[in-house]
């Protein structure tokens, strides 16, 4: 049976004081080991040590959108990385053109020695950091033997995209930041696993669509509608960070498949019947 497992290594939301921002790892049948979005500060690092991940082993990052919560811990993972591996190929980020000029920005803020050039980033030893592989939406990206991934707009900043992955068989979406998205919908038809954002419940709704995010109940509907046989909530508020009950409860009343609210350091392995 072939089986994606995947681990969360950041689970909360961008004002989340309780748990570390978004970092999702998948490690494919064929070995293709998967980063989805890359957290803020070493928040990657110290989760992924917990899980016995080190940053020599991250070579793909899929990128949901430039806030900083989602792409701030880029830096960090190349310092580390460079140093544990200086003769790694560059890190691959895969990305819209959108969310790479984030990446670029950041890359300039942060890290003045950095060389941008329209390939990648080389760092001050010479040695290429970060490669530019900007996908645009459908297209599909080749990550391993028997791994492929393709991204479509969903409805929160400019340039944001949710990820559908295939690997062996076995489909895996994850929304990235947005409001409800018939486009995640259409991505997420009957994949085996939907990983959706879902920042609070319906009682705050308003003010949870004005910043570009899903409630519970979004989230439930997804899933639901794009006929997934699985649902994770990620990218939570603090209000919820020591009861998600009522995020659970919420997407429940729409999606009757097993529901789980992800925490740090949280790992499921789903795979082919
Ligand atoms: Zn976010
Ligand atoms: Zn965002």
């Amino acid at each position: 049976m072939a089986s994606v497992r995947i681990t969360f290594l950041g689970t909360g939301a961008g004002a989340c004081i309780h748990r570390a921002h978004t970092a999702i790892v998948l490690d494919c049948p064929d070995g293709t080991r998967l980063l989805l979005d890359a957290s803020s500060g070493n928040s990657l690092l110290r989760n992924g040590a917990e899980a016995g991940m080190q940053a020599k082993d991250f070579h793909h990052v899929l990128i949901s959108h430039n806030h900083a919560d989602h792409i701030a811990g880029l830096n960090h993972l190349e310092l580390v990385r460079g140093r544990a591996a200086p003769d790694a190929p560059a890190l691959a980020l895969h990305g819209t053109e959108e969310s790479l000029e984030g990446v670029k920005r950041l890359c300039q803020a942060t890290d003045r020695s950095l060389k941008i050039d329209q390939d990648g980033a080389t760092n001050r030893f010479g040695r290429q950091a970060f490669q530019w592989l900007p996908a645009d939406e459908g297209q599909r990206v080749e990550l391993g033997a028997t791994t492929h991934a393709v991204s479509a707009p969903v409805d929160h900043i400019g340039g944001a995209v949710c990820w559908r992955i295939e690997s062996d068989g076995v489909a895996v979406v994850f929304s990235g930041d947005t409001r409800f998205s018939p486009n995640l919908v259409e991505a997420a038809r009957g994949a085996r696993l939907l990983i959706h954002e879902a920042l609070t419940t319906e009682s705050d709704r308003d003010l949870t669509y004005e910043v570009g995010h899903s409630t519970a109940a979004d989230a439930g509907r997804a899933a639901a509608l794009a006929g997934v046989e699985e649902l994770v909530l990620t990218h939570i508020s603090t209000l919820y960070h020591f009861d998600p009950q009522p995020l659970l409860d919420e997407a429940r009343e729409h999606f009757q498949g097993p529901i789980t609210v992800a925490s740090d350091l949280y790992q499921l392995s789903v795979g082919t019947p």
